[in-house]
């Protein structure tokens, strides 16, 4: 039994998010399997950041939340951030990804792994250096000199160093050039393909199809539908979503 049906690394039921009344989010049953990839798409105001955020317990608002969030079968709902960061929540948001004033190298030193990772796998310097060339080449430039491809993969490469559990992207498609979205989704493709769970809010859903191995199409705060990105990049709704996206 445990075999085929391991704990889910995240489980989510009933997860329900309000603003001042309005209900932003309402999702009934949402899980994540350890060294998953999956893929949160929609259009502008789906509630995919909102997802994504009711999920660490942050929010720009104060939005009401309820429901039950399960980290490797523990409920996590009732921690604050930092707890659920220090459990290997950990999410990148879509900006301020990166310390301008400080180097490169700074910026790695500064997202110090750690003391107790609980198991959890630990990124050297030396490691994060070899996934990422451009970063070592770049050790001693400052964050603020770097493009915004480069921004993003520091920005993941500080996620690592705090060894994530659940590594959560927040539209890394935002202000990159087509070329250097396919470069760090691939990145994250290769973390995936080593043990890494990640789940990809993506307004972009065709670079989202492209390296996720499940897709969830969020409309107005609700899953519309999900499945093996296969199956789904046929779904006519999934099309909607792209050319609503991209119009
Ligand atoms: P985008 O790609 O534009 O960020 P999204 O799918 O991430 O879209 P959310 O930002 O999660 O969508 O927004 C979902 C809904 O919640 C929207 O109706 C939005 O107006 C509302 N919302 C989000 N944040 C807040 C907030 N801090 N206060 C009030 N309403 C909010």
């Amino acid at each position: 039994m445990t075999a085929t049906n391991p704990t889910p690394v995240l489980e989510v039921r009933n997860l329900s998010v309000s603003y001042a009344g309005n209900r932003a989010l309402s999702v009934d049953h949402f899980q994540l399997a350890e060294g998953e990839l999956a893929g949160i798409v929609g259009a502008n105001g789906a509630g995919k950041s909102t997802f994504a955020s009711a999920l660490l317990g942050w929010s720009r608002g104060a939005p009401k939340v309820t429901g039950e969030i399960l980290l490797d079968g523990q409920p996590i709902t009732a921690l604050e951030t930092p707890e659920r960061v220090r459990r290997g929540m950990l999410l990148i948001p879509e900006s301020d990804l990166v310390f301008a004033t400080m180097t490169v190298s700074e910026n790695l030193a500064h997202a110090a792994s750690p003391a107790n990772a609980g198991g959890r796998r630990l990124y050297s310097t030396d490691e994060i250096y070899d996934l990422f060339p451009n970063l070592a080449e770049r050790r001693n430039h400052l964050g603020g000199q770097l493009s915004g491809g480069e921004r993003q993969m520091l920005g993941i490469a500080r996620a690592l160093r705090l060894a994530p559990r659940v590594l959560m992207l927040d539209e890394p498609s935002i202000g990159l050039a087509p070329k250097l979205v396919s470069v760090v989704l691939q990145t994250v493709r290769t973390l995936v393909d080593e043990g890494l769970t990640v789940l990809l809010v993506e307004q972009n859903v065709k670079a989202a199809i492209r390296a996720v191995d499940r897709l969830i199409l969020l409309e107005r705060g609700r899953i519309l539908a999900e499945g093996p990105v296969d199956e789904m990049k046929e779904d006519p709704r999934v099309a909607d979503a792209y050319l609503g996206a991209s119009a």
